[in-house]
C-alpha cells in the first residue's frame, strides 16, 4: 500500500547521506519532498500542513547527537510524527460494564462491514467473549446470507430477520437481536448495518435511527483505505451524521496509495482500532500505529 510513499520518503533521506550536521537548508529541502510525496499519496493537506510543520519543528531544535548521522535524524523524527499522525498507542475496544457489549458498524457500501462482522466474531470469540452477529443491512441483497456464512465460517451465532425478529425493518432487527444477547447472555453484539455506494441522506438517517435503537458502546466506521482523497469527505459525512467512536481500516492489503490511512485520525480525530489486511476472516489485527509507521519507512 505504501510502495511510493515509502520509495518517496527513503530517497529524500538519501539525499542528507554523506552531510556532517543538518543544516537550515537540508531541513527545508527534506520537508518540502516529504510534504510532496504525502500529497502525492493522497494524504489530506491539513494532515500534511500539519505534519510537516512538526517535522520541520523538531528537525530544527533536535540536539545534535554524534550517534546518529542527519539522515538517522531525520528518520527518526518523520518515524516518531508518522506514529503521531497515526493515533499514537491503539486503544482496546470500551466492554460495556453490564454486559452485552454493543458494537454497531457503519460505513459505505463494499467498505468491507459484513466481512469484518465475520472477523470482529471470530477475533472476539478467541478473546473468549460469546459474540452475536446481526443483520441489520437489508439494504444489499445477499448480505444476510453473506453474514451467516461469515459467521458460521467464524463459529459466531447469527441474528437475521424473521417473522419476529423484525422482518424487512432494519432497526427491529437490531432491537430484537440485542435483546436476545441480552436474553441469551451473548456477551458482545456486532450490529452490521446498511451503507450505499455513495454518501446519502436515508442511509445516514437509518443509521442514526439503529444507533439510537441500540445505545452502541462502540461504534465504529468502516473505511475502505483504497478510497483516497474521498476518504476524509466520507469520514465526516459518517461523523456528522451518525458520530464513531473509533474507526476500522479495511483493504490495507491493497496497492492504493495510503492517504486515507495516514489522514484518518487526524481528520477525524478518533482511534483506528482494527486493520484488515486480506478477504479471510484471520486477515484482520489489532491497528498498531509504531508498526505501520515502520512499515513505512522500511
Ligand atoms: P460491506 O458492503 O461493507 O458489507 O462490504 P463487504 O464485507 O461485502 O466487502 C466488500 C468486498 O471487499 C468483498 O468482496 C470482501 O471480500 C472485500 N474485502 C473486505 N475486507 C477486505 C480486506 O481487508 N482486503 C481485501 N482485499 N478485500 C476485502
Amino acid at each position: 500500500m505504501f510502495a511510493n510513499l515509502s520509495d518517496r520518503l527513503t530517497a529524500s533521506f538519501k539525499q542528507l547521506r554523506g552531510r556532517g550536521r543538518l543544516s537550515e537548508a537540508d531541513i527545508d529541502a527534506t520537508v518540502s519532498e516529504i510534504r510532496r510525496a504525502l500529497l502525492d499519496a493522497d494524504v489530506a493537506l491539513p494532515v500534511v500542513r500539519s505534519f510537516t510543520a512538526n517535522v520541520r519543528e523538531r528537525a530544527k531544535s533536535a540536539e545534535v547527537s554524534g550517534a546518529l548521522n542527519p539522515a538517522q535524524q531525520i528518520i527518526k523524527i518523520v518515524n516518531a510524527e508518522l506514529v503521531e499522525i497515526l493515533g499514537g498507542q491503539a486503544r482496546d475496544l470500551h466492554m460495556a460494564k453490564q454486559p452485552p457489549t454493543v458494537v454497531m458498524l457503519a460505513g459505505l457500501q463494499g467498505a468491507g462491514k459484513t466481512t469484518l462482522a465475520g472477523k470482529l466474531g471470530l477475533w472476539l470469540r478467541e478473546q473468549g467473549h460469546t459474540p452475536l452477529l446481526v443483520a441489520s443491512d437489508l439494504q444489499r441483497p445477499n448480505a444476510v446470507t453473506q453474514l451467516q456464512v461469515v459467521g458460521e465460517q467464524a463459529g459466531v451465532a447469527v441474528w437475521a430477520p424473521e417473522p419476529g425478529n423484525g422482518v424487512g425493518d432494519p432497526v427491529a432487527v437490531a432491537r430484537s437481536g440485542v435483546q436476545h444477547a441480552r436474553d441469551k447472555l451473548y456477551s458482545v453484539v456486532v450490529v452490521d448495518t446498511a451503507g450505499r455506494l455513495g454518501i446519502d441522506a436515508e442511509m445516514m438517517q437509518q443509521a442514526a435511527d439503529i444507533r439510537d435503537a441500540v445505545q452502541p458502546d462502540e461504534t465504529l466506521f468502516v473505511l475502505d483505505a483504497m478510497i483516497g482523497q474521498d476518504a476524509v469527505t466520507t469520514a465526516n459525512a459518517f461523523a456528522e451524521g451518525v458520530g464513531f467512536s473509533g474507526v476500522v481500516l479495511t483493504k490495507l492489503d491493497g496497492d492504493a496509495r495510503g492517504g486515507a490511512a495516514l489522514s484518518v485520525r487526524g481528520v477525524t480525530g478518533k482511534p483506528v482500532l482494527f486493520a484488515s489486511v486480506g478477504e479471510k476472516l484471520s486477515d484482520f489485527e489489532r491497528f498498531h500505529a509504531d508498526r505501520m509507521a515502520s512499515r513505512i519507512l522500511d
